[in-house]
């Protein structure tokens, strides 16, 4: 049976229909028929499972039938906490998909943008606020927002809020809505802390989780090549041609490092775009849309900046260095692969990274072996072929393959100068370094 088992309101199953979901995922199946029945829920479910709908389908039915308030009362009655601006502008969008059918009004609340459209947008009513952290607090502190009517309030993607450093934040705006609630927090993972908080906030939760967090989303397929830092960038063009991909996800770990491959792909004349926090918002905007409807067909983005991005047919992930912390290698790779589509993951592995490669393996209890790509010769800093990082097999480091223990004095001299005179390329969207935006309002 579909969505109609829920007795959701007909409105809200039209919006469902006119998405195209003919069946719920099992997070939707889990957590829609207790939270229509009031219970606060902790939600343990990855982006990608459909949580969004899993928490707003209740939320917009409470609101159509749970209190006589008009729409658009001055008094937002829903309330969800987003770690990111992209995240919030995802929620907002689900809402605008499933509620179409329904009168109220949803404002996405983040910073980096200019508060006065918000300032207006807020004084002519809203139903529903889904807003990040801090510019939620600063709207409450200039009093143009009263949440002292919500009642259903949500936490999306807790374990990144936390992450963030936004606990208290969180805590002091959960200390500004009515005890007298339902809430639902949802997290990809649930730590101890996010079991403090939890206990904090809600009250007998029904908890709901689908799959294990920590073991990668079965259908991506994941490779590690071996590669010398330094030539990175051509195994990555190499890597792009010889698979033809497509919709590409590259990750970098420093926000520099993302400008820098998207400009040296963009001299390759390959479209891309960088995502991160130092771009505005509009920026930002441009980028995800660009790339969501194919006009990059490369998008390189920060963790962070990534987080919670939702593109379907994002056919490849690339991880241009191995990520520090193994959980942000989950988080990345389960960009493709979602809604139980194929995927592929790449891992570029430099020597040096292999300890990073260690705590992936521990952390997700896979092996891997690390192979040289076919085709690829490596270049090395002296622009001889070389021998990429050494292959180890089963996941394991060879003591004495890092090229710096093997007698090897190269100068640290980089193959590529940055900002070397380069030819035009038209579908490169190329960015001034602005820091105005900060990545989490
Ligand atoms: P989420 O995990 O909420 O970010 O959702 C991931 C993607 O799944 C989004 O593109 C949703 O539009 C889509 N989705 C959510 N629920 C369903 C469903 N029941 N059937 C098909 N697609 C869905």
């Amino acid at each position: 049976m579909g969505f109609t088992k829920f007795g959701l309101s007909d409105q809200i199953l039209q919006g469902v229909l006119a998405a195209g979901y003919a069946t719920p995922t099992p997070i939707q199946s889990l957590a829609i028929q207790p939270a229509l029945e009031g219970k606060d829920i902790i939600g343990c479910a990855q982006t990608g499972t459909g949580k969004t709908a899993a928490f707003v389908l209740p939320l917009l039915h409470r609101l159509v039938t749970g209190n006589p308030i008009p729409a658009h009362h001055k008094h937002p009655r829903a309330l969800v906490l987003t770690p990111t601006r992209e995240l919030a502008q995802q929620v907002q969008d689900a809402v605008s998909t499933y509620g179409r059918f329904l009168p109220f009004r949803a404002i996405a609340i983040y910073g980096g943008v200019n508060i006065e459209k918000q300032l207006k947008l807020l004084s002519r009513g809203i139903d529903i606020v889904i807003a990040t952290p801090g510019r939620l607090l600063d709207h409450m502190q200039r009093k143009t927002i009263d949440l002292t009517r919500i009642q259903v309030a949500v936490l999306d993607e807790a374990d990144r809020m936390l992450d963030m450093g936004f606990i208290d934040d969180v805590r002091k705006i959960i200390r500004a809505i009515p005890t007298e609630r339902q809430t639902m927090l949802f997290s990809a993972t649930i730590s101890a802390e996010i079991n403090m908080l939890a206990a904090n906030i809600l009250r007998n939760p029904q908890t709901v989780t689908v799959g294990r967090r920590s073991i990668p989303v079965e259908t991506i397929t994941q490779h590690f090549y071996s590669a010398f830092r330094e030539s990175k960038i051509e195994l990555l063009v190499h890597t792009l041609e010889a698979e033809k991909m497509e919709s590409v996800l590259v990750f970098s770990r420093t926000k520099h490092g993302a400008d820098k491959i998207s400009h040296r792909l963009g001299r390759k004349g390959i479209s891309s775009v960088a995502l991160h926090s130092n771009r505005t918002q509009g920026q930002r905007q441009r980028a995800l849309e660009g790339f969501k409807q194919g006009r990059f067909r490369v998008l390189v983005a920060t963790d962070i900046a990534a987080r919670g991005i939702d593109v379907d047919g994002i056919s490849h992930v690339i991880n241009y260095d191995v990520p520090h912390h193994a959980k942000d290698y989950v988080h990345r790779i389960g960009r493709t692969g979602r809604m139980g589509a194929a995927g592929d993951a790449i891992t570029f592995v430099a020597d040096d990274e292999r300890k990073h490669m260690n705590s992936i393996e521990k952390f997700t209890g896979q092996k891997f072996s690390v192979k040289p790509y076919p085709g690829f010769t490596p270049i090395r800093r002296d622009g001889a072929p070389g021998q990429a990082a050494t292959p180890h097999r089963e996941g394991f480091h060879t003591p004495g393959s890092n090229f710096r223990n093997q007698g090897d004095k190269r100068k640290k001299k980089p193959r590529f100068e940055y900002g070397r005179k380069r030819k035009p390329v038209t579908k490169f969207e190329s960015y001034s370094s602005d820091k105005s935006g900060s990545a989490w309002g």
